[in-house]
């Protein structure tokens, strides 16, 4: 008898990356590390880091709920998963933020970019395509959560103004602008009109690095100024915002804390979202092998890089656990509280609201007792952190407003090398095209973009998917 040299976990489907066909895949912990091991007839042996802490990535499946799933499906189900998006009934959430990409061009050209995106890229969607997606949206999923209007870059679209007047008519419960801050910092005035779209409106700003080397690498040019002009001008109006991170390991992943920390200080920051990057569409100057970062990477990092959250206050987000990692905070005043620890864990598995156990900390008691009106009960001060406690944000407790909210997100879009259909089905960020699909982001990078899909069919005629 011999042992193998590591645990076997668990078995699941993934992609080959060369081909991108489905391959068996084993997960397997070995030294401290999960691995994906996989197996494709034709190109061969695959071993692939999805995770590096192995509790953590034992845990996610303890924070599966009850799947939300929503009013439409798009497509049938037929080929098998991936290769029916979508949405197809086989998935297994609704769209809990569905993109909107208004434009395919930018002014920007980003060496990384999902969309492959620049100033000559494509075209913009017309008026009546745009209409058509939203529609879709809403007959998929009733009043949906949140929309965010995308690209390439959404603010270049020649009826950009128009869009936004478009989306206020349509039922969204939140709107976002998904911006690479641009406009806003150089054109007068235009944060000043986007401003008049809030409540319910938040931008959702491009913000790598605080370095001129990595701006220069991750987004072709020193953004340093447009990056600060643009801060400025949202805090001055207390505009909504959550910067997003691109990481890139041994570019910005040492700039984790320095940036949560700065955004702490910002009056307009309600939080941060972190996305490690994913391998689709254009990415100059990465190598698969050596640049990936995991999300559970990312989490350790936020924990060693600042002194404001523990482990317990980071954890899977029950929507789609295998992708999304949260950890919620109070800002009050100078003062900074997490809150994800005080939430009983089992009140996250319903949607009934969360169990918050503040009375623990004396400081935040303290805080809250001051802030609200003399006499508040404990019970009504636990309702008024649920309400901002939410995965939508929530503005209507009279005591707290969204802007006392700050939230971390990572946010780890699955490639085809740490691809698992298992939590793939669980999705719950998505895409609507011009066709009135709505798909998957991850496989919409992968398969489904421009002439993405032809390769696709290719796929599907291999006789082991059929
Ligand atoms: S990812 Fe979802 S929509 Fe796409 S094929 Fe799989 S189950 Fe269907």
């Amino acid at each position: 008898m011999q042992n193998r040299n590591y645990i076997y976990y668990d078995h699941t489907i993934s992609l080959c990356t060369t081909c991108l066909r489905r391959v068996n895949a084993k997960i397997v912990f070995d030294e401290g590390n999960v691995y994906m091991l996989k197996k494709c007839p034709e190109h061969g042996d695959e071993k692939v880091l999805i995770a590096t802490d192995i509790e953590y990535y034992k845990q996610i499946r303890n924070y599966n709920k009850e799947s939300e799933y929503p009013l439409h499906f798009n497509t049938p189900t037929h080929y098998g998963c991936p290769y029916d998006c979508g949405l197809c009934p086989d998935h297994e959430q609704h769209s809990c933020l569905t993109l909107i990409e208004i434009t395919d061009r930018c002014n920007l050209t980003c060496p990384t970019c999902y969309a492959e995106s620049s100033p000559t890229y494509g075209r913009h969607r017309t008026l009546e395509e745009i209409e058509h997606m939203m529609d879709v949206i809403v007959r998929n999923e009733g009043e949906p959560d949140v929309v965010q209007l995308s690209g390439g870059e959404p603010t270049i679209h020649p009826q950009f103004w128009e869009i936004m007047d478009m989306a206020k008519t349509k039922p969204f419960r939140h709107l976002m602008l998904n911006t690479n801050g641009v406009r806003i910092a150089n054109d007068k005035g235009f944060a000043e009109q986007l401003a008049t779209y809030a409540p319910a409106f938040e931008v959702y700003l491009q913000f790598d690095s605080f370095r001129p080397e990595v701006l220069k690498q991750l987004r072709g040019k020193d953004l340093t100024d447009v990056r600060k002009k643009a801060i400025d001008k949202l805090n001055a109006l207390n505009l909504s915002t959550t910067l997003v991170v691109t990481v890139q390991k041994g570019q910005n992943d040492d700039e984790i804390g320095e940036i949560i920390d700065y955004a702490l200080k910002q009056k307009c920051v309600r939080g941060v979202t972190l996305q490690p990057t994913q391998v689709a569409g254009r990415l100059d100057d990465f190598n698969p092998a050596t640049d990936r970062i995991t999300l559970t990477d990312v989490r350790t990092k936020i924990l060693e890089q600042t002194n404001v959250f523990n482990p317990n206050d980071i954890v899977p987000v029950p929507c789609n656990p295998d992708a999304l990692a949260m950890g919620y905070a109070l800002k009050i005043e100078e003062d900074v509280f997490p809150l994800t620890h005080m939430i009983d864990p089992q009140d996250l598995l319903n949607n009934s609201g969360n169990t918050i156990v503040y009375e623990q900390d004396e400081r935040l008691k303290s805080h809250l007792i001051n802030m609200f009106s003399t006499g508040i009960s404990t019970d009504e001060v636990k309702e008024e952190l649920n309400e901002i406690m939410c995965c939508l944000p929530k503005i209507e407790a009279p005591g707290l407003g969204y802007d006392n909210l700050f939230r971390i997100i990572i946010m780890n879009f699955q490639d085809a090398y740490d691809f698992d259909v298992r939590s793939i089905k669980k999705s719950c960020v998505h895409i609507v095209n011009k066709d009135g699909k709505i798909i998957p982001f991850e496989t919409m990078n992968l398969f489904y973009r421009d002439d993405k899909q032809q390769k696709l069919e290719v796929l599907q005629d291999i006789p082991f998917l059929t």
